[in-house]
């Protein structure tokens, strides 16, 4: 199984995208998370990374590309994955396609969680007081939103004219959203 999942800041992609991997018996590939690993390590990609993060723009996609990239290439991704935050931008589902068709292989859905915008950034600002992350901040988290709405929610209906989009209502209890997120990929690629 090959999903992406997909959502603006905030939404709960993470706390899915678990369950998820659980399910299918698939790795999580988070490009958030593996930029934070970066960041904490120390690592010339983590120095790179870290100036973009900090102010809520994207890391610039060469960069992001080529770590995705490298990632799906390990054995754990070789039966399947699931990319949380990946691809956000045109120019990387371009790359991602490339990547698949080079193997010989697709995506067998992509799910967006939709949750309406002043809800996350409450969510989020609560967030920033148990987690402490650097761009929670009230000002990063309204540009991530901002560059959510202008680079990556066009995808979606990019993935929903290939016919692989699966729409979650990401509002309400996580246990809940959970149920509606796995029906939903089931249905759809049961087919
Ligand atoms: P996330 O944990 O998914 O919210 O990602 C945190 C931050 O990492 C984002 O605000 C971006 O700065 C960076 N990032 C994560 N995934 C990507 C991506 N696919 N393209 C560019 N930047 C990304």
């Amino acid at each position: 199984m090959r999903l992406i999942i997909m959502g603006p800041p905030g939404a709960g992609k993470g706390t899915q995208a678990a369950f998820i991997s659980d399910k299918y018996g698939i790795p999580a590939i988070s490009t958030g998370d593996i930029f934070r690993a970066n960041v904490s390590a120390g690592t010339p990609l983590g120095v790179e990374a870290q100036r973009y993060m900090d102010a809520g723009e994207y890391v610039p996609d060469e960069v992001t590309n080529s770590m995705v990239r490298n990632r799906i290439a390990e054995d754990d991704a070789a039966t399947g994955f699931l990319l949380d935050g990946y691809p956000r931008t045109v120019a990387q589902v371009a790359e991602l396609d490339d990547m698949l068709a080079t193997s010989g292989l697709t995506l067998d859905a992509a799910v967006v969680l939709t949750v309406d915008g002043e809800e996350i950034v409450q969510r989020l600002l609560e967030r920033a007081k148990t987690e402490g992350r650097p761009d929670d901040t009230e000002e990063v988290i309204r540009r991530r939103q901002e560059v959510y709405a202008e680079q990556t929610a066009p995808l979606i209906d990019l993935y929903r004219e290939r016919g692989l989009l699966v729409e979650v209502d990401g509002l309400g209890e996580v246990g809940d959203v959970t149920r509606r997120v796995l029906a939903a990929i089931d249905g759809a690629t049961k087919a």
